[in-house]
């Protein structure tokens, strides 16, 4: 059966406004110009989904 599901960023739809990165309490997002999860960081929490004001993180 799956594995942990982890955050994907849509690189498209990210812009790049850093509000996941506050939001991860596992601080396994990074923002520079769009927002880049570290997988083996990410516990799969949805936080960020929820927060993300553009749909551009789901969990996969
Ligand atoms: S909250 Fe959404 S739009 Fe903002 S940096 Fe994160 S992924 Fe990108
Ligand atoms: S799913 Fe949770 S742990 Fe993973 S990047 Fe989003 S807020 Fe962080």
């Amino acid at each position: 059966m799956p594995v942990n599901k982890v955050a994907v960023v849509d690189k498209k739809m990210c812009t790049g406004c850093g509000l996941c990165e506050d939001t991860c309490l596992e601080e396994a997002i990074s923002v520079e110009d769009i927002a880049e999860v570290d997988s083996g960081k990410c516990t799969g929490c949805g936080n960020c989904v929820e927060d993300c004001p553009n749909e551009a993180i789901s969990l996969e």
